[in-house]
């Protein structure tokens, strides 16, 4: 604390991000990062961008990064989109940090789930904005009818984080219905493993803003590639704040790899359909173990075990060397959210629970 700050910084509680340790022969299940390389034509792409003497980095990058919102429109060919619809930034937490304040802070308070990507209450903190939490039910499943009241905006992800539960793409088109005049951002984070995204709804539904990531479908977590889909005018707001804000949000080398990795759809394909695979196995050999385990349309799992305490199987994991994410929080402080690895890490997680269970 120190009288320098502003007021602002005093009332501030930040998003703590999973750890990045340092360690050798580390299992690392706790962030969702992608267990395979990015694409080997984003690299190619990246080096090209660099050339031999990275001279290009002399330059700033396209303000718009038009390349890549063409590359997003093209991606979803079969929604018949424009880059107009497309705005992109610096992972999809600065999207989301900009759909907050662009579309969210209204007079009205905003809907999110109970438990939910924690990162947005933070958001909400920082910009001023009033929520109000939505119990998820008993199942931990979003409840669509408890959202059909008065709010300035609802906020989801889909699948939800951490619990990996998908609602289906008819409940999204019900609750950008009920409430046509506000916004509803959906995260879709994880959507690629497992859910139909909600971009095929955006032309039809101009109050719905569908943000997703390169970070973990396409194994980008590190060039820091978010982008949102909407009607031109959710963009416009999203891009008045962007260029407010800071004009060159995206590096030439991440436009240039995320540009090309969005093109690899064989890859996506090949590295998704791996993750879900593995996620079937580990789902298996963790209900072999006594675990209870949520469905999941994510990269990660969520479960807990009946006997054994969600905290004390992390630490015990960790001196193992496997790290899984536990949150200190309401309803979920007996679950465990793991990330799936590759065959070989979820080999080591199951082993490493056998030994301590
Ligand atoms: N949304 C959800 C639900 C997430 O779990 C994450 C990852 N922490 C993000 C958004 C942000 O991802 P990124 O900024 O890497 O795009």
């Amino acid at each position: 604390m120190s009288h320098y700050w502003s007021p602002l910084v005093h009332s501030l509680t930040p998003y703590v991000p999973g750890e990045q340790p340092k360690l050798a022969d580390l299992v690392k299940l706790n962030t969702n990062e992608n267990p395979y390389p990015p694409s080997p034509r984003a690299v190619a792409a990246m080096c090209q961008e660099l050339g031999d003497d990275g001279a290009s980095l002399r330059l700033y990058p396209d303000p718009n990064a038009d390349r890549l919102k063409q590359a997003v429109a093209e991606h979803f060919a079969a929604f018949a989109l424009t880059p107009a619809h497309v705005f992109v930034g610096n992972g999809s937490d600065e999207v989301l940090a900009h759909a907050f304040m662009a579309l969210l802070k209204h007079d009205r308070p905003i809907l999110m789930p109970d438990i939910t990507y924690s990162f947005y209450p933070v958001y909400c903190r920082l910009h001023g904005i009033d929520s109000v939490p939505v119990p998820l039910d008993e199942n931990f499943a979003i409840r669509v009818d408890d959202y059909l009241r008065e709010n300035g905006g609802i906020v989801i992800a889909n699948p939800n984080a951490p619990t990996g539960q998908l609602l289906p793409l008819a409940d999204i088109a019900r609750l950008a219905e009920a409430h046509p005049r506000s916004v509803l951002v959906v995260d879709e984070a994880y959507v690629d493993f497992g859910g139909e995204t909600a971009v095929a709804l955006v032309r039809r539904l101009r109050n719905l803003l569908v943000i997703r990531t390169l970070s973990k479908s396409h194994a980008l977590a590190g060039l820091r590639v978010g982008y949102a889909v909407g009607d031109p005018l959710l963009i416009e707001a999203l891009e008045r704040i962007k260029n407010s804000f800071n004009s060159y949000p995206l590096d030439r080398l991440a436009i240039a790899g995320a540009t090309a990795a969005l093109a690899d759809e064989a890859y996506l394909e090949q590295t998704r359909q791996a993750v879900m695979r593995s996620r079937a196995e580990l789902t298996a050999g963790l209900t072999r173990l006594g675990f209870d385990v949520l469905p999941s349309a994510a990269n990660f799992i969520f479960a807990c075990h009946p006997q054994r305490d969600a905290a004390e199987l992390a630490a015990e994991l960790r001196r193992r060397s496997v790290i899984v994410r536990h949150f200190a929080l309401p309803r979920i402080d007996q679950h465990l959210r793991i990330t799936i690895g590759t065959d070989a890490q979820c080999a080591r997680l199951l082993a490493a629970l056998a030994e301590i269970l």
